[in-house]
């Protein structure tokens, strides 16, 4: 049994990840002392250093585990000894389990963390078709995790067409459920997002240094669910709109939530406690 846990984020611009308390909290509730650093490349000790050398590092001084975030989540995967297959489909992995003999083992929670969210909050929700706006980093998981979750029409939209075909093709491919998913431009995104029963924003866009919405507002039906995946602020324009047209919604915090959650069970093999992760993710403040 694990009896301590020594854990870190590999990433560029992390300072403010609120994923080193909940793992550390958590692990205290389990009575297993838990340290996790961030493991910033944008700090001046990090400069120049390259991720086959931070994973070396981690493996060498006995690290548990990791979290991987951007701009490694790709490249990763090429420096692991295994990798679990929905990882591999997606081609990008969020967590790395280091065993024994320093083993690393990649994982995608992303995937996982957003199909668990969208069950907890938008459960019943119509799912035959969807607008994914944003093909990038965490678009990437959304898509993947939509066509698991059986959406029939998944259409998906980037102010760069050529990401948003690349996941569209991606996810074609490889559905297991016959997921049709297409790219469109965004001129047809007003049209499309009109007629869809779902809209799901994976861009920045909503963030303070991206004000405004992914998509008129003013096209969605009360019936319109709509999901988010930033989750600073919690509540972005987008869902303001969205809740003032009474459409149901679900914000970002609970892919960041359960993409935790699962790392947790994969570093620790305990399970987590929801509303605890919940609680400690809320405690930074929306
Ligand atoms: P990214 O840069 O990898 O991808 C963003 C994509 O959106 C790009 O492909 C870009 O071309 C596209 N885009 C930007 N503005 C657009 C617009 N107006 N219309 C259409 N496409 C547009 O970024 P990312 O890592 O995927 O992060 C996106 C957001 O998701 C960020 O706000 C991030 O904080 C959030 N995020 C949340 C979670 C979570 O757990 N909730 C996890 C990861 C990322």
């Amino acid at each position: 049994m694990t009896s301590s846990l020594l854990l870190g984020l590999i990433g560029d611009g992390i300072s403010a990840s609120r994923t080193p308390r909940m793992h550390e909290n958590e692990g205290a509730a389990h009575s297993i002392p838990t340290i996790y650093r961030t493991i910033d490349i944008s700090s001046p000790r990090l400069a120049e250093a390259t991720l086959t050398e931070l994973l070396t590092a981690a493996v060498r001084l006995g690290f548990d585990g990791l979290n991987i975030t951007h701009p490694f989540k790709q490249q990763v995967i090429g420096l692991l000894d295994e990798v679990d297959p929905v990882a591999a489909r997606i081609n990008s992995v969020n967590t790395v389990v280091i065993g024994d003999g320093g083993r690393t083992t990649g994982y995608n929670t992303d995937v996982t963390g957003f199909s668990a969210g969208f069950r907890a909050g938008l459960d019943g929700a119509a799912t035959e078709a969807v607008v994914q706006i944003g093909a990038g980093g965490a678009g990437r998981a959304v898509g993947f995790a939509l066509a698991e979750l059986g959406i029939g029409d998944l259409i998906i939209a980037d102010t760069d067409v050529r990401r948003a075909e690349g996941l569209a093709a991606d996810i074609v491919e490889t559905s297991s459920v016959g997921t049709r998913a297409r790219a469109i431009g965004l001129d047809e995104l007003d049209g499309a997002a009109a007629s869809a029963q779902g809209i799901v924003n994976a861009t920045p866009m909503g963030m303070k240094a991206y004000p405004g919405t992914p998509v008129d507002t003013s096209v969605f039906g009360s019936e319109t669910w709509v999901a988010d995946v930033v989750y600073f602020p919690l509540e972005t324009q987008l869902l303001a709109e969205a809740r003032a047209k009474g459409c149901r919604m679900l914000d970002g915090s609970g892919m960041a939530v359960n993409q935790a959650i699962d790392a947790f069970e994969l570093f620790s093999g305990r399970k987590a406690n929801p509303q605890r992760m919940r609680e400690t993710f809320l405690s930074f403040g929306a």
